[in-house]
């Protein structure tokens, strides 16, 4: 992709709800001042689209227009209290699989925090369409939620190649894992694994795996440790707006969704409501975001024109947004542009520039079954069961369901802890009880008649079930993880 020898690149702009029209306003207004030729196409997504009745929040001329450009500069979007269930921004992400978040941060100078003069300049690599965000969410009971955590190896692949990359073509040396690899030894562990595989292919970065609320401890006390931290979506949700109010707040955080097909750039900040239409916000997330998307694109010397301007803007100190001078002082979103506009062409005096090679995606197995395991067989069987009784005279009837069939009950856990056998613990109970049974000999699949005639087994106690789960080990390696308590 380049736009600066050839015809104008089309690039969708969706100026989004409440601040939206007015930050990409200002960043397209200077994007178009690089010298860079992109054709703009205008399209909608968010509170407008939502109330025009379409689910999603997205209509397909908005989709076409993405999958025409596969560029995208966007505004925040709102889903509107009372319309559609899913926020069209993740929809957005995941429908077009950009499944790294880029969100740097670095200190800009002027910019009044407690960490001014310490040189934090750092990247969250965020995975951005696995994880709790699938949004696969279940009642099940009417009391009990659940929300799947899902995360595959080849979403860790991805994310993990992806903030070496980052690292390399960025010239830095150090790349932090962060997860809760100590208690979802699962799914975030898949994530520490794959780090720890990957890591070896790049000798020339230093890689550390840390646990996930350190790396928010250490985030606060010593920020400049960081470099590039890569974690799973909502770490990386959380750890990102906290890296953007070490530099100042929401309004310097800019992103890039990067996915192998398309890019969708945008402010990490929402559509601050309050201030919609009122020219008082900051615009420089937003403008920093095209930025990321000049250099995407190969517009190398565009991306480091806009970007030196911002930043001798910053250096000047004579245009500041209210969110960095306060009310006495502030001037207003557009002034603010208008001076970074002014000084286009000029080089800032005391902010290092970084030097950058070209982002190298990396290029992973399409693969739908990326792990084939040598040998599986199934172990047994989870069954989730809703129950206003307690441990002591529902697990008898537990039992009792399972007699004559090929599982036995192990145990049941509630939220994750074992309640049955009784272990004299005074366990808070609620009506989801997990109920493990294990299959008298471990076969290459449970049968439906066997998973039939303990549910009819189940039934006969005047127990209802919600979920099953089955019990699996790959290559020898257990599938699952033990209750808390289990043997
Ligand atoms: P928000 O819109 O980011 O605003 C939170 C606060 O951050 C604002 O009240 C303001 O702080 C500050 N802020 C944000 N952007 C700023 C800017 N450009 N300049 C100066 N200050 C700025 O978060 P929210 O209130 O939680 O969310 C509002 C809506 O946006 C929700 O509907 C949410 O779903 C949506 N949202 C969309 C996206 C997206 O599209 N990517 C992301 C996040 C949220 P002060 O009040 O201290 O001045």
């Amino acid at each position: 992709m380049n736009a600066t020898n050839n015809a104008p690149l089309p690039v969708t702009l969706i100026p989004g709800d409440g601040i939206g029209p007015e930050v990409v306003d200002a960043a397209r207004r200077l994007i178009d001042a690089t010298g860079v030729r992109i054709a703009w196409e205008e399209a909608h997504a968010g509170a407008s689209v939502f109330r025009k009745g379409i689910a999603s929040g997205v209509p397909q001329e908005t989709l076409d227009s993405i999958s025409r450009t596969r560029l995208v500069l966007k505004g925040p979007l709102e889903t509107p209290v009372g319309f559609g269930e899913k926020s069209a921004n993740v929809t957005l992400r995941k429908l077009f699989e950009t499944y790294g978040n880029l969100r740097p941060v670095r200190e800009l100078p002027g910019v009044p925090t407690p960490y001014a003069g310490r040189g934090i300049d750092l990247v969250v690599v965020r995975e951005n369409v696995e994880d709790l965000y699938a949004g696969i969410e279940h009642l099940q009971t009417p009391g009990v939620a659940q929300c799947l955590k899902l995360i595959s190896r080849k979403g860790c692949e991805k994310i993990v190649r992806l903030a070496f990359e980052v690292a390399r073509a960025e010239g830095r040396k150090t790349v932090h894992c962060a997860t809760k690899a100590n208690i979802m030894k699962m799914t975030e562990g898949l994530l520490k694994r794959t780090f720890e595989e990957i890591a070896p292919e790049y000798p020339d970065i230093t890689a550390q795996h840390i646990i996930v609320d350190n790396c928010a401890h250490q985030l606060v006390r010593r920020p400049e440790q960081f470099s590039v931290i890569v974690t799973t979506n909502m770490n990386g949700d959380i750890l990102s707006d906290l890296t953007s109010a070490l530099v100042g707040g929401l309004g310097f955080a800019p992103s890039a969704n990067i996915g192998s097909e398309v890019a969708i750039f945008e402010a990490v900040h929402g559509s601050a409501p309050k201030y919609a239409g009122k020219d008082v916000i900051n615009p420089t997330a937003m403008i920093l975001s095209g930025v990321l998307m000049l250099r995407h694109i190969g517009a190398h010397a565009e991306a480091d024109r806009l970007e030196n301007a911002v930043l001798f803007t910053f250096e000047e100190g004579r245009h500041r947004t209210r969110d960095f001078a306060g009310d006495a002082g502030s001037c207003g979103t557009r002034a603010f542009t208008d001076a970074i506009l002014a000084n286009l062409g000029k080089t800032p005096r005391r902010t290092p520039a970084r030097t950058r090679s070209k982002l190298v995606l990396p290029v992973t197995s399409t693969a739908v079954d990326l792990v084939r395991p040598a040998k599986r067989e199934v172990v047994g069987l989870d069954v989730f069961v809703e129950s206003p009784l307690q441990p002591e005279v529902l697990g008898p009837k537990v039992q009792a369901a399972a007699e004559g069939t090929a599982f036995r009950l192990k145990m049941i856990s509630n939220r994750g802890t074992v309640v049955f056998p009784l272990t004299g613990a005074k366990t808070d109970v609620v009506d989801q009880h997990r109920c493990r049974f294990v299959f008298q000999n471990p076969a290459l699949d449970v049968g439906n008649g066997e998973v039939g005639a303990l549910l009819s087994g189940l039934e006969r106690q005047g127990l209802r079930w919600m979920h099953l789960e089955k019990l699996q080990a790959f290559d020898d390696r257990p599938g699952f993880t033990k209750a808390q308590g289990e043997d």
